[in-house]
Formats: structure tokens, sequence, C-alpha cells
């Protein structure tokens, strides 16, 4: 046994990661749909996405909203202390909880964790899904999105993490690679130690614990075909589209949630960034969920649900009329489409509040959520 395979080994994280841990109970075999939860992020307004008219999201507004259950009236509730803001929101979607989270350390602003499971912890602590089929899709700049996988605290944590694919993650897998096989000049070698320490204090959690050995092969793959100049491949929200139609194709995650995230480039005050973002993210739901509908692993067995992180400020009087940060009505009207088999056709003509939408994905995959706050939608199944 060599080095590697001891320490993960020791760790119990090898290829027997899906067994049942001491006291637990075996689970049992996913039968349920998959699951593809796209975070329509970076924070965007209903003005710009599902207004009939406006829509700069033609796709997702035209064609995905009647395939399914149509919900324009989704709510982030106006608590005390709730931020509308990115990392909140998506913990907001992942947990069914508010304020469920905590600083991930006082020397990094902006790094929370999750202080309840997550949806991949219940599905992974259900059902005998190895990690590699539960997938998060990060963007590159945004490590603070790295702890998502997994929870602190006393539940069930880093056993039934999903896996992460980002550039992020992908460089960490390249400068390892790098360093083991030592193949390059002396300099350049320092010079890749040196990128590794770096990435490695952008997340006090490190790199641990290590991918599985799915999502190493696919990290292989996408270094044969990118290179490892980092030039080849697309940027931003494309890269995420581009990321996850490789994981379906290649990992088939029973579960996986896409985080989109460019829309937010219009803090630095250029409208067009934010419209042109909120178009490549229509153009990539196209990618995803053609793919899904030609591939027989997916077609008729696959839900999707869109949603928001969070909504945008709308002040026309302010220079960039759309922030996020002000606690305006607006920043917390976001909203859902969910379609795909067992899901109802039609719109929700009611306010749901954001805390229901992990208790309906729990229900649709057939585990209960159980410290969720919300309730699984009504009538959004058939
Ligand atoms: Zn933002």
């Amino acid at each position: 046994m060599d080095r590697r395979s001891f320490t993960l080994g020791s760790l119990g994280l090898a290829a027997g990661l899906a067994a049942p841990l001491p006291g637990l109970a075996q689970s049992a075999a996913y039968q349920g749909p998959n699951v593809v939860l796209v975070r329509f992020g970076g924070g965007v307004r209903r003005a710009e996405t599902i207004d009939e008219a406006a829509t700069w999201a033609p796709y997702l507004r035209h064609e995905l909203a009647p395939r399914g259950t149509f919900i324009p009236d989704l709510r982030i509730d106006k608590l005390e202390g709730v931020n509308t803001s990115h990392a909140e929101g998506t913990l907001n979607l992942l947990t069914g909880r508010y304020l469920a989270y905590r600083e991930l350390s006082e020397f990094l602003n902006d790094r929370l964790e999750p202080t309840e499971p997550t949806l991949f912890e219940y599905l992974r602590r259900s059902f005998d899904i190895p990690s590699h089929q539960v997938l998060l899709i990060n963007g590159e700049d945004r490590p603070q999105e790295e702890f998502f996988t997994f929870g602190a605290g006393d539940h069930f944590g880093v056993e039934y993490r999903s896996e992460m694919l980002s550039l992020h993650r992908y460089k960490l897998y390249r400068t390892a690679m790098q360093l083991a096989e030592g193949t390059l000049p002396e300099d350049q070698l320092l010079a890749v130690a040196e990128e590794r320490a770096a990435l490695l204090t952008k997340d006090p959690r490190g790199a641990t614990p290590d991918p599985s050995p799915e999502v190493q092969a696919f990290w292989a793959r996408w270094r044969q075909d990118s290179g490892d100049t980092g030039l080849k491949n697309p940027r931003g929200d494309r890269l995420l589209t581009e990321l996850a139609t490789r994981a379906m194709a290649d990992l088939k995650p029973r579960f996986l949630m896409v985080n989109y995230q460019d829309p937010d480039y219009v803090h630095w005050g250029n409208p067009s960034h934010y419209t042109r973002a909120i178009r490549v993210i229509d153009e990539g739901l196209q990618r995803l969920v053609s793919m899904a509908d030609a591939d027989p692993f997916y077609r008729d067995n696959t839900i999707f649900v869109i949603t928001p992180d969070c909504g945008r400020d709308a002040n026309p009087l302010a220079e960039v009329p759309f922030q996020h940060h002000f606690n305006s009505r607006s920043a917390h009207e976001v909203w859902a489409v969910i379609f795909g088999p067992g899901i109802g056709k039609g719109v929700i003509d009611r306010p749901v509040d954001q805390s229901a939408i992990a208790p309906t994905i729990a229900a649709a995959m057939g585990f209960a959520a159980n410290r969720a706050e919300g309730q699984a939608i009504e009538g959004v199944f058939l």
C-alpha cells in the first residue's frame, strides 16, 4: 500500500466511502429521480429574468417555465439578521433554514460554513450514493463557496459530503500532479509549489478530504484536454456549464448543483455585464437541459430546480441601481422553476418561502430534510 492510499484508507475515505459508519443503519440503494439544482446566481431581479417581456433569459422564461411548476413569488423571509447575499442564499437553499451558518474563521470574511445539514448530507445519509454522484459545481473566484459540501457541528458532516468541481479544485489537482511527477525544470517546480501554497491558504479546510478516485480521474481527463496552461478552458459561468455537462456525461450524478454567479459583476458598475451574464446562464441552461433530454440516464428521470440565491435592489437613484446589501424588498424577491417527472404544470400564484426549496427537493428524492424550517411546496407534485 503506498502512502497515499494508506492516508485515504486510514481516514475511511478510500473506495469504501459509501460504506455505512458504525452505528448507522445500512442505507438503501437510490431509486429516485436525478435532481439538477441550478443556482441562477450572483443575485438577479425578477425584472431581468422572469418578466415575460423584459427577460434576458428567454429560454428559462418561455421554454422551461411552461414545462413544469413556475413560482414567480418566491421570497427570502425578512428576519432579523438575514442578509440577502450569495453564500447566505445558497445555504438557505441547501439547508431549508435561515441563518444556518457561521463564519468559518474570524480572519477570513465572507467564509460561511453550514451549521445545519445540507441536502448533500441528508441524501448521502439516506441512500447509498458515492460522493462523486453528489456534486457541487462552483466558480473559480469564490473560494468562500468551497465550504458548502458539508457542515460543521455535530450533524452528518464530512462522511456525507458532496464532491466539488471548480477551477480552484482543478488547480489543486494539477499542482499536486506536477509536484509528484517532478518533470518540470527546478524553477518551474518552485513556482508550482508557490502556486499550490497560495491555493491552500484560500481554503482553511485545505484540500481535505482528497477527491475520490472517480473525481481524480475526471480531472486527469480534464487536464489532458485543457493542458497545464489554464488558457484553453472557457471562463466564468461558461466554465461552470462546461464542468457540469462533462460531469453529467462522466460521473452520472444523482444530485448536481450548479452555482452560477456572474450577474454579480454588476457590483463594479456596468449594467450590461449583468444582463449579458443572465444571458450566459440562460445559454448554460439550454445546454444542461438539452443534454438531459438526449441522454437515456437523465431523460424522463431528472428534475430541474432553477432558482436564484437572492434578488437585487431596485434603486434608480443609486449609481449602480442594483446592489443587494441594503435589505430592500426586491433583494428578497426571487422565483423558482421546477420541472421533470412527477412535477405538475402550472403557476403557483401565492407567495412561497425560500426555505421550502430544500424540503421540496428532499420530497422529490424520497428523504426528509427534518431540520429544515420550510415545508415541501404544496401543489408541485402530481
Ligand atoms: Zn454580490
